[in-house]
């Protein structure tokens, strides 16, 4: 996973995934966005929940806080972030949709077979540690950023509008993706809380994926829109 993480950070330097306003007429057959985003990221919250079902049970607290964590984000993200999505008319490149779909599954079988079967430290952790409650703080932090910036972002649009606008408000005076951003503190927050290795390859993987697409959306947004803020970053405020 860290190998080809590594790689794909490397290849979406000089290109873009093609989907959103980076698609490409080139990319093949393509499905409904909404329908991929639901079929991409349902593994994500279906396969954890599976692993923690059949793994070694009852649960600890400390895991019941883990697999909440990760619901929150991913039963979201899944089954209504799509439907919360404006233009219904817009596609997504299958080879997107299944790439991703091989990702999620597979992180989210490593995370939790690692933390609800495998893990050597499994029941020795408990939510008053703090770790527990620090690394959920943060996650808690990064999720509620994530949450806003996409909250701006889908708000922009006004009913049967398709082009894109610059969004204001919150860390948009500072960066050009708070999402992302927001994504990346999420999951790390995540690997602090449960102290695990599949956790901390997750949030690298994470800033793989989206650091260069920030980097991207930051130089598209400059090149479409000549009055964009100059003093504004890409990902981090006031570094990159
Ligand atoms: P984007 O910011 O590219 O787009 C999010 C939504 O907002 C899309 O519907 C997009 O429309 C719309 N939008 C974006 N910018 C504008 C604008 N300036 N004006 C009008 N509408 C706009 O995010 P992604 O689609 O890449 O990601 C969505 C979520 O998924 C994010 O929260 C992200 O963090 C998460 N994600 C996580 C990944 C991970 O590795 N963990 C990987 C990818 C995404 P349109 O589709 O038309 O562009």
């Amino acid at each position: 996973m860290i190998a080809l993480g590594v790689i794909s950070f490397l290849t979406l330097f000089s290109t873009a995934a093609p989907y959103g306003r980076h698609a490409k007429t080139t990319s093949g057959l393509t499905i409904d966005n909404r329908l991929g985003w639901l079929i991409m990221e349902a593994p994500s919250s279906l396969v954890f929940f599976l692993c923690w079902f059949l793994g070694d049970r009852p649960s600890p607290p400390a895991e019941l806080l883990f697999l909440v964590l990760w619901q929150l984000h991913y039963a979201h993200r899944a089954f209504i972030f799509p439907f919360r999505l404006i233009n219904n008319k817009k596609r997504m490149p299958i080879v997107i949709m299944s790439t991703a779909l091989i990702f999620t599954t597979a992180n989210a079988y490593l995370n939790g077979r690692w933390l609800f079967s495998l893990s050597p430290t499994r029941n020795t952790m408990a939510i008053a540690d703090p770790h527990v409650l620090i690394g959920a703080a943060i996650f808690l932090l990064g999720y509620a950023i994530n949450q806003y910036a996409d909250w701006v972002l889908l708000h922009l649009r006004k009913p049967g509008e398709t082009g894109y606008k610059i969004p204001y408000g919150g860390l948009y005076r500072w960066i050009s993706c708070p999402n992302y951003f927001g994504e990346i503190i999420e999951w790390f927050g995540f690997a602090i809380c449960t102290m695990s290795f599949p956790a901390l390859v997750f949030a690298l993987w994470t800033v793989g994926n989206l650091l260069p697409r920030a980097r991207s959306h930051h130089l598209w947004y400059q090149k479409t829109f000549p009055d964009y803020p100059l003093t504004r970053k890409a990902l981090i405020p006031g570094i990159f």
